[in-house]
This record gives structure tokens, C-alpha cells and sequence, in this order.
């Protein structure tokens, strides 16, 4: 056989090797430039005396308004990562998580694994929850996180194209599968919180008692985090370059 014409099967192979390269690199290639390398993403602030707490997956009926009524009680705004689809059929919930001045952040569309969307359907979820967002609040998210912390290069691209900081987390009080007592959410986000640190949080989804117990426990929380001296501030402060004054706290063990 002359050397030109190829084995129909090793040129079926070289295809597939050829997809397999692009697979790995629109999924894990991504996850790994993204939350490996931290590349275009955020996943703490500058090294202050801030932390912020970020809460994902609504807004929920049930547990969104109640987790408001405590933030507000303890004087703290927060960031939401809401889900167009829970913002579309509870707008009104999504106006009072603005109003209240928390941030709000796009979750996507249906909290879909972005390594299960081709790149249209990814674009699509990315759009469809930045609109959702936009109509109920009346102005367009400044804040992207993945569902599972989980990008693919098309929404990668798409959110930085919206405008939308990617961000991640660098403490996170839940299992993946085992529920978590409000006191060991409390222990474990007191104990790992650190300077410029950003707490991942639910008030939806997770395990079926993570929102009620997230709620339970918040205010000590909150007030651990303030016994060990950090402030506790939305996003939008805890990223900003140049904050007003300076909120270093001397006390604080320097962080490796
Ligand atoms: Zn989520």
C-alpha cells in the first residue's frame, strides 16, 4: 500500500485521538487553567482583613428570604449566584436579594454541568442566566461562577465576554454528599477563613438540609468571623483594588 493512502481504521483512530485531545482540552484543559491556575478567575481578594460570604443556586421560596432576614439582622451583604431558571420563576425574590445590596452573580440558566453542554448549549446557559438576571433585577450580573465551581472554554469565554469576573471560592463549609451540621459549617468556615477569603455557601440546592441549616448557622458565623477580625463585605469591596483606607489587620497571622 503506498504510504499516502492511510488504514481507513488508524485514520478512524487519529480522529478520535484528535477529538479526545479537543474534549479534554474544552473540559479539563479549562478546569485546570481555570481553577488550577487561577487564570482569569477569582477565588480570594487581596490579602486584608475581609472575607465575603457567597451563596448559591437561588433564589429558593423557602430559604432565600429567610437567609436575607438574617444577613440584614447581622449587618453583613453577601454575594447570590442565582440560577435563571429560579430567578425567572421568582423574580421578585431576585429584586429583594439587589435591593438589599447584596451582589448578585449568573449561575447559568439550569445549573446543567457545563462538561455535558456543547459550546452553543454552554454560550446559551451563560446568556440565558445573565438575561433572567437582568430583567428581574434590572441590571446585568457582574459576577460568573460555574455550577460545581466546573468551566468548559465556551463559558469561560463568554462570561469574560459578558463582562461577568469569573469567581470561584477558596472555603467551602459543605460535603459534597454528606449534610453538615450548622455547628460544623460554623467551625470549619471560622477556623479556615483567612484574608480576602470567599466562602461558598447555599441558600438552594446542595443536600436537602444544607440552605435550612446554612441559615441556622449564620450569625455565628459571622460572628466568628468578626471575633478573629475580619470584616465581612460584599464581592464588590472585598475585590476592589484600592479600598478606602486601609482594613489590614495587624493581629491577623500572615497567611502562606
Ligand atoms: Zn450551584
Amino acid at each position: 500500500m503506498p504510504r499516502t493512502l492511510r488504514d481507513p481504521v488508524q485514520l478512524g483512530l487519529d480522529a478520535a485521538a484528535v477529538l479526545a485531545a479537543g474534549a479534554l482540552a474544552y473540559t479539563i484543559g479549562t478546569q485546570t487553567l481555570a481553577g488550577g491556575l487561577r487564570v482569569g478567575v477569582v477565588k480570594r481578594g487581596p490579602r486584608r482583613a475581609q472575607v465575603s460570604l457567597t451563596f448559591d443556586d437561588g433564589p429558593d421560596p423557602e430559604h432565600t428570604s429567610r437567609i436575607l432576614d438574617v444577613l440584614a439582622a447581622s449587618g453583613v451583604r453577601a454575594a447570590f449566584f442565582m440560577v435563571g431558571r429560579q430567578v425567572a420563576s421568582h423574580p421578585a425574590l431576585a429584586r429583594r436579594v439587589a435591593a438589599a445590596g447584596h451582589d448578585v452573580g449568573n449561575h447559568t440558566f439550569a445549573h446543567r454541568h457545563l462538561w455535558t453542554l456543547t459550546p452553543g448549549a454552554s454560550i446559551a446557559a451563560v446568556d440565558r442566566g445573565a438575561e433572567e438576571i437582568a430583567d428581574a433585577v434590572g441590571a446585568a450580573p457582574h459576577y460568573f461562577r460555574p455550577p460545581w465551581g466546573t468551566f468548559n472554554w465556551a463559558a469561560y469565554v463568554r462570561a469574560g465576554q459578558l463582562g461577568e469576573t469569573r469567581v470561584l471560592w477558596s472555603v467551602r463549609s459543605e460535603g459534597w454528599a454528606a449534610a453538615a451540621s450548622a455547628a460544623r459549617m460554623t467551625a470549619h468556615v471560622v477556623r479556615a477563613a483567612h484574608e480576602g477569603a470567599i466562602v461558598n455557601l447555599h441558600d438552594r440546592g446542595g443536600h436537602p438540609s444544607t440552605p435550612e441549616n446554612t441559615r441556622h448557622a449564620l450569625p455565628e458565623m459571622i460572628a466568628g468571623l468578626r471575633a478573629r477580625g475580619f470584616e465581612v463585605v460584599p464581592l464588590r469591596e472585598l475585590l476592589d483594588p484600592a479600598p478606602r483606607g486601609d482594613t489590614r489587620n495587624p493581629g491577623l497571622t500572615p497567611r502562606v
